[in-house]
């Protein structure tokens, strides 16, 4: 279960995206309170992963604000704009925000310590023995202690992952956002990584997880949103939006996962 705070770590207001034409996030509002977990779920296109991209500005939004911590950035015209951003910064803010995605991208010609050391080298200058040891404290915490020196080739999806999730929190993110971080995976693969996802939200991790597992969101999340097209249907404790859904659209999809 998570443990969430009074105190807001993200929030996000009036954020719009669109490429090109085709607005893909309307006048996104949302609040997440430290520790919380939250679970974004909703049909394919409905802007689910742009809105995580926005979240560590992979994408950068037309209008809106996004405050991460103490970082705030503000989008679009006006006085209460930010200037364009430095990739410093960028980094910066990125660092704050670990991702995890569905395809786990780990550097194939590193081995499991070795990718979870890289960004504690090159983003946070630690020094080597120390990025080593918090790496092998990380390996340990997903349960792969016995793999830090294998390669991914030769990793399993569920192994694979579990280094990818090493490797974001090494980074010492205050968000963890997860992108459909199991759907890649064989079914008998998904448990051990939802396992870590559960191990976070126990140890106080805020995180948002986009997922389609609907049982875990229900059992992990405190908070559930439901997008559609760009928009946020319905938010709230998965014992509303999850088991007794207002919107028909909230309704129509679950009755998929029956
Ligand atoms: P979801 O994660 O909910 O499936 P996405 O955020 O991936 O949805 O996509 C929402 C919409 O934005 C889709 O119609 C998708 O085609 C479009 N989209 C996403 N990324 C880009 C991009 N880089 N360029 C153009 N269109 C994009
Ligand atoms: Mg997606």
């Amino acid at each position: 279960m998570s443990n969430p705070t009074n105190e807001v770590m993200i929030e996000i207001k009036n954020l719009k995206k669109a490429f090109g034409e085709h607005v893909v996030l309307k006048d996104i509002s949302l609040q997440v309170n430290k520790g919380s977990v939250v679970a974004m779920i909703g049909p394919s296109g409905s802007g689910k992963s742009t809105l995580l991209r926005c979240i560590n500005l992979l994408t950068v939004p037309e209008q809106g604000s996004i405050r991460v911590g103490a970082q705030d950035f503000s989008f679009g015209k006006g006085d209460k704009a930010s200037k364009p951003l430095k990739d410093r910064e960028l980094a910066k803010f990125r660092t704050n925000t670990g991702m995890v995605f569905q395809h786990f991208n780990l550097f194939p010609h590193m081995t499991a310590l070795e990718n979870v050391m890289e960004g504690m080298l090159t983003v946070l200058r630690k020094p080597k023995a120390e990025a080593r040891a918090y790496a092998l404290e990380l390996l340990q915490k997903v349960g792969l202690s016995d793999r830090a020196d294998i390669y991914p080739q030769r990793l399993s999806g569920g192994q694979k992952q579990r280094v990818a999730i090493a490797r974001a929190l090494a980074m010492r993110p205050s968000v963890m956002l997860f992108d459909e971080a199991t759907s890649a995976l064989d079914p008998e693969l998904v448990g051990e990584v939802l396992n870590v996802i559960r191990s976070l939200a126990a140890d106080g991790m805020t995180m948002i997880l986009v997922t389609h597992e609907i049982a875990f969101a229900r059992e992990v999340a405190d908070q559930v949103i439901f997008m559609r097209d760009g928009v946020v249907v319905e938010a709230g404790p998965p014992s509303q939006v999850i088991d007794n859904p207002q919107q028909a659209a909230t309704q129509s999809f679950l009755t998929r996962f029956n």
